[in-house]
């Protein structure tokens, strides 16, 4: 199982569904708005040129905990609405063993087209049908309430995005009533919570698993790019409260920091899917970690 972990007894994997990316200098923005000087790229880019795409993904995140399966986002479906083409979560389940039937638990970490995709894919007919049949779909109420709001998904435009991803990829899990909504910070195992981190949208959410003394936090969208995981204040201009986005960076760093916890997030620049926040020349930053392939170990 490639790019598996464990942690204590939870067993996570990565399914890779898509492609992102982004140029540093254009997607962020300081809080005034303004765009960032490029030379306080410097410190992070190296010697990359920040107004030029650096290569990114979209990833979703199988947990195993206390015999539930849970998926953490749900990629971008095949839907033809990502700009990078449509994702393949189905194939990276099956090769990781994993029907959609076992997934017992959804929890998209905000209401995006790229982390709810998959809830539904699309069938004979071109109509939704909910993909994972068996899971429960936990989405925060903040994000429901503002990714199905009539004048947000602008449904007096026929032509409207947000409507349509609304049709295929929200109301059907709802209709099917396997739809949960969270308010707050919640529990799915003892070894699992979700943490309301706002900003990027109204419910965002990111997810800490911990078990045996280790523990690992997945962020979301709290940050696109591993910088802002140092630079609390640069935010895209997509963030909807971008005063919360910082806050809640601080937050998710803070908490990691507290357990030394590997940080994982969906779209995080290629290389180490993990990492760990350490202290490099005065500043503290996330820096990716080689993870051995614990699965092969633990199978033979
Ligand atoms: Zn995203």
């Amino acid at each position: 199982m490639k790019e598996a972990i464990r942690i204590g007894s939870v067993d996570i994997a990565v399914a890779r569904d898509s492609y992102w990316a982004a140029a540093p200098a254009t997607h962020l923005r300081d809080r005034a708005s303004n765009a960032i000087p490029l030379e306080r790229f410097a410190p992070y880019v190296g010697r990359q040129d920040p107004t030029t795409q650096v290569a990114s993904r979209v990833l979703c995140f199988v947990v195993k905990s206390q015999g539930k399966t849970v998926l953490l986002d749900a990629g971008v479906g095949a839907w033809g609405l990502w700009r990078f083409g449509d994702g393949h979560l189905l194939d990276a389940l099956a090769g990781l063993d994993v029907r959609p039937e076992e997934i017992d638990v959804v929890i998209p970490s905000h209401l995006h087209l790229d982390h709810i995709g998959w809830n539904t894919r699309p069938g004979p007919d071109g109509k939704p049908v909910v993909t994972f049949p068996n899971a429960r779909y936990m989405f925060h109420k903040a994000d429901w309430d503002r990714f199905t709001d009539p004048v947000i998904v602008d449904r007096q435009d026929p032509a409207s995005r947000l409507a349509r991803i609304a049709d295929t990829c929200l109301l059907p899990i709802s209709d099917a009533q396997q739809m949960d909504l969270v308010a707050t910070d919640a529990s799915v195992t003892s070894e699992l919570k979700i943490l309301h981190t706002p900003g990027h949208t109204p419910g965002s959410v990111s997810v800490l698993v911990e078990s045996g003394g280790e523990s690992v936090l997945f962020i979301g969208d709290v940050a696109h790019l591993c910088v802002q995981l140092t630079e609390y204040d640069w935010s895209p201009l997509g963030d909807v409260d971008r005063e919360l986005s910082p806050k809640s960076r601080r937050r998710v760093v803070e908490e990691a920091v507290g357990r030394n916890a590997l940080v994982a997030g969906p779209h995080l620049e290629e290389g180490p899917v993990y990492g760990r926040m350490v202290m490099l020349n005065g500043r503290r930053v996330w820096q990716g970690v080689d993870v051995p392939a614990q699965r092969e170990i633990v199978a033979a």
